[in-house]
């Protein structure tokens, strides 16, 4: 029997990882539900007899979606359609990850499919070639909730020499942080770095540049691979953004945004425009910039107001950021610094390139619809209609 109850046993679990699968795939369908989270299931395989070399050759599947608090249970089959897929780190081999988007019988998307409509905007925006780098915080828990390596009744001493720590009591759980970092370049995920953050127990990695809505796709998998990866190691992985309310930072979703006009040779024009747009949206942004945000979002532990754009060249303290070197050479990316941990990277590169660029209209949905219609009629099962 496994000793503990929540650490899998990975070491033990080794010998069957190297059975050999007799021509054989394995692809695990990952999806959002309706809480934010991350579920996941494997295709049964006698489907999958080839190496998936495109999209194509992952049928449409579906789950019981009142068990994921995103159908009732009278209607409660919602569908998966695969939108993008990655090497299984875990599996190896030909296996894969595939992230998946989320529709009901009716053909429409799920309440909580935000990809479909983000994925409207950037076709409508494209010749704009959006890039985004998004900074992803997250604190680890123990297996009571705490972070992980806190005293247990208590606090560590106070924040300061935690960020970009190294040694033992700055830094808790690097063994995890390596492990997602290597998952993820497996993975083929576009991870840039990662370091240490402020309050002990919580770090950061960043994911990008990615354009368009592969940087959602991306995100989301890596939030899926450090879930995963946590299991092995018996921590909890929240997003919360602001797990230990008083002196402790919180969270945040950073989000770097640089378009083909802001990264030409005078782009701070572009970047300045861009501004004044996000200016006049603050309350829009901040309704898809995360739950509990405002516990976050206080003006201090560089953060900005809540109710309040600003922004500035330098300034942690601001709404976006546009990074020294990029005022310098008057050309770049700017930061918006609002997300937190737990906002969804669809709804955020999604608004934001509404918001400098304008909404889709009837036009624009209609010819996506065509487009995504040609797309399934190549799929090997279709997509279900009623
Ligand atoms: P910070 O100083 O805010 O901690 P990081 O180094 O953590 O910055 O993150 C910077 C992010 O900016 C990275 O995710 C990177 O991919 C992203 N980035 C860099 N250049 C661009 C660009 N031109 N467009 C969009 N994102 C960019
Ligand atoms: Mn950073
Ligand atoms: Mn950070
Ligand atoms: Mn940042």
């Amino acid at each position: 029997m496994a000793q503990s109850t929540i650490i899998s046993n990975t070491a033990n679990l080794q010998k069957y990882l190297q059975l050999p699968q007799k021509g054989k795939v394995i692809a695990e369908y990952v999806w959002i539900d309706g809480s934010n989270g991350i579920r996941s299931k494997s295709k049964p395989s006698q489907t999958l007899f080839k190496k998936v070399e495109s999209l194509k050759d992952l049928p449409e599947w579906n789950f019981d979606g009142s068990s994921t608090l995103q159908a009732p249970g009278d209607n409660s089959d919602v569908y998966l359609r695969p939108v993008a897929y990655y090497p299984d780190p875990f599996r190896q081999g030909d296996n894969v990850l595939v992230m998946c988007e989320t529709y009901m019988s009716d053909g429409k998307p799920n309440a909580y499919n935000y990809r479909h409509d983000a994925a409207i905007i950037f076709e409508k925006h494209a010749e704009h070639d959006f890039w985004f780098g998004l900074e992803q915080e997250y604190t680890l828990l123990d297996e009571f909730g705490w972070p992980y390596g806190w005293p247990k009744n208590g606090f560590p001493a106070p924040q300061g020499p935690y960020y970009c720590g190294v040694g033992t009591g700055k830094v808790f759980c690097r063994d995890i942080v390596e492990a997602h970092y290597k998952a993820c370049m497996y993975a083929d995920i576009n991870i840039s770095g990662t370091n240490a953050e402020v309050m002990p127990a919580q770090w950061e990695y960043q994911v990008g540049p990615c354009p368009d809505i592969s940087l959602g796709d991306q995100l989301w998998m890596s939030r899926f691979l450090l879930h995963r990866v946590a299991e092995e190691f018996g921590a909890k992985v929240t997003f919360a953004p602001k797990p230990i309310p008083g002196d402790w930072n919180g969270a945040g979703l950073h989000t770097n945004v640089s378009t083909k006009e802001t990264r030409a040779d005078g782009g701070m024009k572009a970047i300045e425009a861009a501004m004044e747009k996000l200016a006049t949206r603050q309350k829009e942004h901040m309704s898809v910039y995360g739950e509990d945000n405002q516990l976050r979002m206080t003006g201090k532990h560089e953060t900005a107001s809540y109710d309040k754009f600003t922004w500035g060249v330098a300034n942690r303290g601001s709404s976006v950021r546009i990074p020294r070197s990029v005022a310098a050479d008057n050309k770049g990316y700017f930061e918006d610094r609002r997300p937190a941990s737990n906002a969804d990277p669809y709804q955020i590169t999604a608004i934001i390139a509404e918001t400098m660029y304008g909404k889709a209209d009837g036009a624009d949905i209609a010819k996506f619809n065509e487009k995504a219609e040609e797309v399934e009629q190549e799929m090997i099962v279709p997509v279900a209609k009623p």
